[in-house]
């Protein structure tokens, strides 16, 4: 059997090593000597001047919107995972969807523009499979009407463009690690922030918004991440370099196999950007087999990919959007499939995978 991802885990010995502190300090979370640790080293990794850390890449976005105080509509993807939209809608927000583009599917920054009102405060855009987004289209039309841009950047941990870290990009940035992510705290995540003035804010509404013993000063919740998630992050950030590294010769394999084969559309990678190789989408599009023939076919071989982005956020039951807004991303959702993706997976098995897909 070979799962569409396995989570990557330090030797034992070296997170036993570093949890043993705990069992001195008896400090479990809120703001601990890890918590302290991994916040300046992950400020330092992503090149980032402000970095808060959460429970979760979900509760950040959240959290973030929230901070910088945005109203009325906010533009986004539905070509993405369910938080992204979500965290905008549980804000008391709407969201308005924006297609993607066919080249990279990311959101298409030429469609923005006209889906602007005077309600909109925000863009809420997806480095979508760690493809990174027309960031100087973004941020032209952000300035000229007064808009702050939010990156889900879930999938772009480590990730540079133009030689820039990508965390510096728009106002804030959400990264995720998730155990299924490039980089993993077990759960956890992140936001980094241009507004140095946002720190208190998010501080304060992860921890329930107490900003001391008697005074609670925000509608905050509970979103602070532990000493063993954080201990986990401070083990897998040593090892980074080799995951990806070993992320990128699987990836390298599936693209000698599978580019030019007719019938299969492959993301395109650009010289400017530098890859965490998070994901390895392939678009059936004309091919001898749908993308649903493909999956049922490597599932009768043991192989598990993932429909990954389907159904499209705008399509939810439990939202009632037009989902006739956004055909690109429609066309995409329904012949898209992510394959296995995994620093650990064997060459013999990306063959085994790719021969499958062939036959
Ligand atoms: C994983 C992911 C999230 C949510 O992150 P969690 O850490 O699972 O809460 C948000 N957006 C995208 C695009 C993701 O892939």
């Amino acid at each position: 059997m070979i799962n569409v991802i396995r989570s990557s885990i330090p030797p034992f010995d070296e997170y036993c090593d570093e949890i043993k502190s705990i069992w001195n300090n008896h400090w479990l979370t809120n703001d601990g000597d890890k918590h302290k640790e991994l916040e300046s080293k992950l400020c330092e990794f992503l090149g980032v001047e402000n970095l808060t850390l959460f429970v979760n890449g979900h509760m950040a976005l959240e959290m973030a919107i929230d901070a910088m105080g945005l109203t009325g509509e906010v533009i986004t993807t539905p070509f993405t995972f369910a938080s992204t939209t979500h965290a905008i809608v549980r804000n008391g927000l709407n969201p308005v969807f924006c297609d993607i583009n066919d080249v990279d599917y990311t959101i298409n920054a030429d469609k923005i523009e006209r889906l602007i009102t005077e309600k909109t405060s925000a863009i809420l855009p997806v480095h979508v499979y760690g493809n990174i987004c027309d960031y100087k289209k973004i941020e032209s039309i952000a300035k000229k009407y007064n808009l702050k841009v939010i990156y889900d950047a879930a999938h772009a941990f480590a990730e540079e463009v133009d030689g820039m870290k990508v965390g510096n990009l728009g106002d804030a940035s959400m990264f995720s690690f998730h155990a299924t992510k490039v980089f993993n705290t077990i759960e956890g995540g992140c936001v980094c922030y241009k507004d140095a003035n946002l720190k208190t804010k998010l501080n304060n509404l992860k921890n329930f918004g107490i900003l001391d013993a008697e005074t609670v000063e925000a509608v905050g919740a509970n979103a602070k991440m532990n000493e063993f998630a954080a201990a986990m992050g401070l083990c897998n950030l040593r090892h980074i370099d080799e995951e990806i590294a070993k992320r990128k010769e699987v990836y390298e394999r599936y693209l000698e196999r599978l580019e030019g084969v007719s019938g299969l559309e492959l993301c395109n990678r650009k010289c400017n950007v530098k890859y965490n190789y998070a994901y390895f989408p392939v678009v059936f599009d004309s091919y001898k087999y749908n993308r649903d023939e493909v999956d049922e076919k490597l599932r009768k071989n043991g192989i598990l990919a993932r429909k990954y982005f389907y159904p499209l956020t705008n399509s939810y039951d439990c939202y009632d959007f037009d989902v006739s807004q956004t055909p690109k991303a429609f066309d995409i959702s329904n012949k898209v499939l992510t394959l296995p993706m995994y620093a650990d997976l064997d060459l013999a098995d990306v063959d085994r995978i790719c021969d499958v897909i062939l036959d």
